[in-house]
């Protein structure tokens, strides 16, 4: 079956001014302008569509969806706002991981989201097949996703933040990272799942669960994330706790490598950018959070020119409180405006960072562009809305004018969302069942 996607307004590819052809599960070729591909068996007339490569979220605490807005934690700067949050989220249960992890899904996909990072540490006790939840709800939902299986071992009792509660001790961590490694992670081309390791911050885990995790990545071919350098109390922590600054942290635990990528990347020095930038450590951009919670700026531009990934996140729901990636595209050109002026970030810009900088964050050369060989993932949006009317650059216009719902989805060639609603899946009834358990929750 080879289907052209035909015409499209607008596409974010070079040489597709006539559109794609998919074959299976994968870009079989790019049609350029003045050809038609040769052997058609459907098409699909995008003439009112702009084409992207699907959106990749790095970044993202599904479990948070539940807390968003919460008269507890608003208005507040990271550590007060986590020191609020951690007693809530505590309670969590598996029902509620599921149906926030579906929430959080189809949020995300909505959004023109085909590739989706969750970084789950929370494991209070009856919550440890975490992973498991996560990995179920993506495969029905036909999304793909990095699932890293997050950790806290430094509870208050040992001077970290999170409560004695939610954290687990290095032997259970270790021991269930293996578990869910071999059970679920596929590093193949095309892999709809994999998991990444991702002890949680340098103020709630221990530098030897850092070191340990790391090993662990290499022989299982892994990822590896954590939050790092978000804001300058971890900062200040890191220093009276280690006698280290963050990066140094980093480079001490066997971190300062490829397979790593870090949430936040805020508070660097010029040197330690060109060190992550030679070790090619990637950086999610979460703009939204790092704005809510006045953590600071990142400096996306001097770390991508340093050789870092640059990939962007929309965070946790709670300090976001929003899984848009439309939205975090737009957020990531603001605020980069602000700090390096108005000619340097583009649309081009954060369209390149929310697809092939997501991708290579995650590991992944398979993802995050429209071109041969490349997976079919694709996030088509209509200008037919009340804020796009009067645009004139399709491409910017998405950006610009702010777009927030695709009106088409593909993931691995197969059409998830149509008319901008997820297929097979009752929306109002999922929103129902996720505010309920939002509300028994908290
Ligand atoms: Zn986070």
């Amino acid at each position: 079956m080879r289907l052209w996607i035909k015409d499209p307004l607008a596409i974010f590819a070079d040489g597709a001014e006539r559109g794609l052809v998919v074959e299976g599960t994968r870009v079989a070729e790019r049609v350029r302008k003045g050809e038609t591909p040769q052997r058609i068996d459907a098409t699909f007339d995008a003439s009112r569509h702009v084409v992207l490569p699907g959106l990749v979220n790095t970044h993202h605490h599904f479990y948070q969806t539940l807390t968003r807005a919460h008269p507890s934690a608003i208005n507040k700067a990271l550590f007060p706002w986590l020191v609020a949050l951690y007693p809530i989220w505590a309670r969590l249960k598996p029902d509620h991981l599921r149906l926030a992890s579906r929430l959080a899904l189809i949020e995300l996909m909505l959004s023109g989201c085909t590739t989706a990072a969750d970084h789950h540490y929370l494991y209070p006790e009856g919550l440890e097949n975490a992973v498991d939840i996560e990995v179920e709800e993506a495969r029905s939902l036909g999304m793909r996703l990095t699932v890293s299986r997050g950790s806290m071992n430094l509870s208050q009792k040992d001077g970290g933040l999170p409560p004695d509660s939610v954290v687990q001790d290095e032997e259970t961590i270790l021991a269930d990272s293996e578990r869910v490694l071999k059970l679920f992670h596929d590093p193949k081309p095309g892999a709809p799942i994999r998991v990444a390791l991702a002890p949680c911050s340098p103020f709630s885990i221990s530098k030897d669960l850092m070191i340990e995790s790391a090993k662990l990545a290499e022989r299982y071919d892994c990822q590896l994330h954590t939050h790092l350098c978000e804001t300058v109390d971890e900062e200040a922590f890191c220093l009276r706790m280690y006698g280290l600054r963050p990066v140094d942290l980093l480079e001490a635990t066997g971190w300062m490598s490829s397979r790593v990528w870090l949430a936040h990347g805020v508070h660097f020095t010029a040197e330690e950018i060109a060190r992550l930038g030679k070790a090619k450590v990637g950086v999610s951009h979460c703009a939204a959070s790092n704005m809510v919670l006045a953590s600071g700026i990142c400096r996306t531009c001097e770390l991508e020119a340093a050789g870092s990934p640059l990939g962007l996140g929309v965070d946790g729901s709670a300090s976001n409180d929003s899984s848009n990636m439309m939205e975090a595209l737009r957020h990531a050109l603001m605020i980069g405006r602000l700090r390096y002026g108005a000619e340097t970030v583009t649309h081009r810009d954060v369209l390149r960072w929310a697809t092939d900088g997501s991708a290579r964050c995650l590991g992944r050369s398979d993802i995050g562009r429209i071109a041969e060989g490349y997976q079919a993932d694709l996030a088509l949006f209509r200008l037919d809305e009340t804020r796009f009317s009067g645009a004139h650059d399709p491409l910017a216009a998405l950006v610009l004018c702010g777009a927030h719902r695709a009106d088409r989805v593909m993931i691995a060639g197969t059409w998830r969302v149509i008319d901008g609603q997820p297929v097979g899946l009752d929306l109002a009834a999922l929103i129902a069942e996720h505010s309920q358990a939002a509300r028994d929750f908290a």
